[in-house]
């Protein structure tokens, strides 16, 4: 058996007049995350840290934010393409975990949505995707209510 480590990171400016996606949950907040694509940090951390596995580059590379097409993109069908490329390689999904650091709304509620959200696409268990929420302490900018950020680690595994 062969196993693969990847992780990932990303942050997103929360701004008005937009929703907040989280895990591909829409949580109802003054505020949303400001982006090219749908802005979801969560989604994004975790395609990042499978590309990462993998050794394939970042997201960037794939859906550059200098490409109209994904203007407004809905970040789940990014990930199916990433998830894609996870399968095409022989790997499957040993397990996900990830930390949402976000200073406000309360994320508790929305974390089993989330996770069922986020296994039912990468057709595993709920139990294989870990989704922790922390606050900042009101330290820096996620503390600040300026962005919410997310960390991912993804194990991929291969018989
Ligand atoms: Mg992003």
């Amino acid at each position: 058996m062969s196993i693969r480590i990847g992780n990932g990171y990303d942050i997103h400016r929360l701004g008005p007049d937009r929703p907040l996606i989280l895990g591909g949950i829409t949580i109802p907040h003054t505020l949303g995350l400001l982006g090219h694509s749908d802005a979801d940090v969560l989604t994004h951390a975790i395609m990042d840290a499978m590309l990462g596995a993998l050794g394939l580059g970042d997201i960037g590379r794939y859906f550059p934010p200098s490409d109209p097409k994904w203007k407004g993109a809905d970040s789940l069908e990014l990930l199916d393409q990433i998830y894609q490329m996870v399968q095409q390689r022989g790997w499957t999904i040993g397990n996900v975990d990830t930390v949402v650091v976000a200073e406000r709304p309360k994320l508790k509620p929305h974390i089993a949505p989330m996770q069922q959200c986020l296994a039912k696409r990468l057709a595993v268990a709920a139990d294989q995707i870990g989704i922790k929420a922390t606050t900042n302490e009101k330290l820096g900018p996620t503390g600040r209510e300026e962005g919410i950020a997310a960390y991912a680690v993804v194990l991929l595994v291969q018989e």
